[in-house]
């Protein structure tokens, strides 16, 4: 038996989404990006748990928490002590993240107790769930894998939708951190590398996603790093074909952190 089989409520097939998070201070200050992932949360579906895809966790190997209290981690510094007393009390949901683990290869993904909800996940919740009654838990970055391994495993995590699990990919497709311009101007090279991922999520065009050193040059400007723009292939991966796109918001925090977050549902 499934954990999606033991209630009677009918289940309904979650949306997945992808959302541009920005510097940690959006989470708690007055914003259109916070307004709009508060509007958004309000008009979801109440999900049965939600599976979250963050930057912040990269592990050699890909790892499922399975923490039944996962902790708040305040993963950053400098940043005011506001920031750092808050707390998103969310419950884990230990047998989703075990039946997360059985979609994979046998051996492909481990459990963890130790982690809980890093920063590129609370910063989000707390606007999209801000009652934090949702059970959440985290799917580790595998440091090991290409673009293209990552996106063929997260093709698994599809089916976790029709057993009520909203997954949710947190990551900024544009994010050079070296590059920040407080003055909040966006340079060319990141504005053609949104646009092109944009075009690659209109046209439904997976490979594009997968490689982006088709942008040109401006792909390793806006993606110095792998980790910010993998929540995002993970999210394309488990769009199906009775999904709509839409995007819920766009434009750059500081210069350098693309805001653009994509909803499938
Ligand atoms: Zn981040």
């Amino acid at each position: 038996m499934t954990p999606a089989s033991t209630n009677k409520t009918p289940i309904v097939r979650m949306p997945a989404l992808f959302i541009g998070h920005g510097n940690p201070m959006l989470a708690i200050t007055s914003n259109p990006y916070r307004e709009a992932w508060q509007a958004l949360g309000a008009s979801l579906p109440q999900p049965k748990c939600i599976l979250c895809i963050s930057a912040h966790w990269q592990t050699l190997g890909t790892q499922v928490c399975v923490a039944k209290y996962p902790k708040t981690l305040h993963d950053f510094g400098g940043f005011p002590t506001e920031l750092f007393a808050q707390q998103y009390a969310a419950p884990g949901a230990p047998e989703f993240a075990q039946l997360t683990q059985s979609l994979y290869p046998v051996g492909k993904i481990n459990t963890n107790v130790d982690w809980g909800l890093d920063h590129g996940a609370w910063c989000i919740l707390q606007s999209l769930f801000p009652k934090a009654d949702v059970p959440v838990f985290q799917l580790s970055l595998d440091l090991n894998l290409d673009f293209s391994t990552h996106f063929k495993l997260a093709g698994q995590l599809a089916q976790l939708r029709q057993h009520g699990v909203m997954l949710i990919g947190s990551g900024n497709i544009v994010h050079n951190l070296a590059q920040l311009n407080m003055q909040g101007k966006t340079a060319d090279w990141a504005r053609d590398f949104d646009q092109y991922v944009k075009s690659a999520l209109e046209n439904g065009d997976d490979e594009a996603l997968m490689h982006i050193e088709r942008a040109g040059p401006c792909a390793r400007l806006a993606v110095p790093s792998d980790e910010h723009y993998l929540p995002l292939l993970y999210i394309a991966a488990v769009r199906d074909s009775a999904d709509q796109m839409q995007f819920i918001t766009e434009s750059f925090d500081l210069g350098t952190l693309s805001m653009r977050s994509v909803l499938y549902s």
